[in-house]
């Protein structure tokens, strides 16, 4: 960073629509930054993808970190391209680095209800549904401690463990009651399993009541993970900021998008709240390998990534802006892209919504 608002940003298109989708997010991106007075830095990597390891044998070079360097945040695409390379190489030799590498704790995903958006649940217009699912991102349910015992035989037993520390899970809860705390509702929902999982979900229940004491502004409340997602279903005006373990967290980051409508249009970040390495913004869809190369994507997933990046960069304005333009074209017809019936191709939805910026 040469002055305090000029960004380098690591651009990773990956695989399928990743490569139809980023070339959008970037004419937004540099659209914002010319009216909103900032600069971007790009620097574009054609690695943490499946072209690079049909080359090279592995998603990214062993010096990535180093090609990478010390960027402000990383714009990612999509990986994946399982007719080439099995999904789990592709995500453990790409993304998964990432996260694990650059310390990226919380998960984020905007669970919101936009215009021109056709809702899966009956009766919901856009504005009733708003909220953020937390999702733990590095520890929890999704560790590799366990093994096999007497394996083939008919005494076979398979043990995996969850592994949670107290400075993974209140770093996370953390992240929580603050972002809840800027909030109109400032309210957290914890995911929890505390009635069946008898040791490490009620310990979990503990750590949310210590962290909330420090937040009296902050009310919150804890459901069963079994009802929650049928409250995702049935109430989901009721959330303002859910919290969850990984687990958890991974499943309700992919139902409360489906909630509202298309894998399309949804964002995620992969954030380093401490800001001791760069996070990720990546839209919630994969690849799509069957509509790859047609240019008929709908670039609004990787559009709103932008405006969430630019919102954790400090550009809250030029962030705002970017969802105002998406609402502006989201609600047009004819701009809207062929999974929202429209008859817009990629590059046409995304300079619309560049031009209603
Ligand atoms: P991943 O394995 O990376 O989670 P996936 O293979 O489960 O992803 P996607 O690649 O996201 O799923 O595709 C799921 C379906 O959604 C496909 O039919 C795809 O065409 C559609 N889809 C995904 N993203 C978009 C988009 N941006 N625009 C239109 N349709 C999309
Ligand atoms: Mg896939």
């Amino acid at each position: 960073m040469t002055n305090s608002r000029n960004y380098a940003i690591s651009v990773i298109p990956g695989d399928g629509i990743g490569k139809e989708v980023m070339p959008e997010g970037i004419r937004v991106l540099e659209r914002a930054a010319s009216l909103y007075g900032f600069s971007i830095d790009q620097k574009w990597q054609d690695f943490a993808c499946c072209d690079y390891y049909a080359k090279h044998g592995q998603m990214m070079p062993d010096d990535w970190k180093a090609q990478i360097g010390k960027p402000d945040a990383i714009f990612f695409g999509a990986v994946g391209w399982p007719d080439t390379v099995p999904d789990h190489i592709s995500l453990w030799g790409s993304l998964l680095q990432f996260r694990r590498e650059y310390d990226q704790y919380v998960n984020l995903r905007p669970v919101r209800l936009m215009p021109g958006v056709p809702c899966p649940l009956v009766g919901r217009e856009p504005g009733d549904i708003d909220f953020w699912v937390v999702r733990e991102n590095t520890e929890g349910e999704y560790s590799s401690v366990g093994g096999k015992m007497f394996p083939g035989t008919d005494r076979e037993i398979v043990i995996q463990e969850t592994v949670m520390t107290r400075h993974g899970t209140d770093r996370v809860l953390r992240y929580a009651f603050e972002l809840a705390a800027t909030r109109d509702r400032k309210h957290v929902t914890s995911a929890t399993k505390s009635n069946g999982i008898a040791i490490t979900m009620p310990w979990w229940d503990e750590r949310v009541e210590e962290m909330a004491k420090h937040y009296p502004s902050v009310t919150h409340d804890k459901y069963h993970i079994d009802i929650l997602t049928a409250q995702f279903v049935l109430n989901p005006d009721r959330f303002d900021v859910v919290v969850a373990s990984n687990l958890f967290g991974d499943i309700l980051s992919d139902l409360g998008p489906a909630c509202t409508g298309t894998i399309g249009v949804a964002p995620s970040g992969n954030i380093n709240p401490d800001r001791t390495a760069p996070s990720l913004f990546e839209p919630v869809h994969g690849s799509a390998p069957d509509i790859a190369g047609k240019g008929v994507a709908n670039p609004v997933g990787q559009i709103w990534s932008a405006a969430m990046m630019l919102e954790h960069l400090g550009e809250a304005d030029a962030a705002a802006a970017i969802m105002r333009a998406v609402e502006t074209v989201l609600a047009e017809p004819g701009l809207r892209t062929g999974d929202l019936k429209g008859k817009a191709n990629t590059e046409q939805c995304g300079r619309a919504i560049a031009d209603a910026l």
